[in-house]
């Protein structure tokens, strides 16, 4: 079933969008695996501000220059879809205390699932520890800088959408 030759790390999240903090995590994850997927989850119950197609997009943009990153969306649960891929490895970040709680009863559910699949996780950079994609799109849509939380290629993107919706 699984092609160990190679390598696959998967990625799942909302990266609605993508900050800085999920950047800093694919790059060091993309050095751990042959090939890294980011997975980005198109959950019709979540309202999303970008839709999957729009954060695909963005993902590949900002991760041109990492070779071995591949960008899909999926709809389900990350344990089937990884190993749809032939992957065994979730990849998630860390950020403080309170994400441990509920990124350690998901890890327990997945391998519960799947007992093949495990999950690691790295620690995010102690400048993006703060970082969420919704304290991003708040300061957003009130206006405020968000030069230093996204790319400038994002910024200009959420800049966009908030002014179109005050419209
Ligand atoms: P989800 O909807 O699954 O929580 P997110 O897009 O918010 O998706 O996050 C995806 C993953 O990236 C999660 O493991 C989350 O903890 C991690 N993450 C989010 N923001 C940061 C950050 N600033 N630094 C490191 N990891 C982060």
């Amino acid at each position: 079933m699984n092609n160990q030759r190679e390598k696959i790390g998967v990625y799942p999240g909302s990266f609605d969008p993508v900050t800085l903090g999920h950047l800093d995590i694919i790059e060091r994850s993309a050095r751990m695996f042959d090939k890294l997927i980011v997975a980005v989850l198109d959950n019709r119950s979540k309202k999303a501000l970008f839709t999957a197609d729009e954060r695909v997009k963005i993902i590949q943009n900002e991760t041109k220059h990492i070779c071995n990153v591949e960008v899909m969306q999926f709809d389900g649960l990350s344990v089937d879809f990884a190993k749809a891929q032939g992957s065994r490895t979730l990849v998630r970040g860390l950020r403080a205390v309170t994400d441990f709680e509920y990124e350690l009863q998901m890890a327990q559910t997945n391998h519960a699932m799947s007992t093949e699949i495990d999950t690691i996780f790295l620690t995010t950079d102690l400048k993006y520890a703060y970082l969420s994609s919704s304290i991003v799109k708040e300061v957003a849509s009130f206006g405020g800088d968000i030069s230093q939380f996204v790319t400038p290629a994002v910024r200009a993107l959420l800049e966009a959408k908030y002014a179109i919706k005050e419209d």
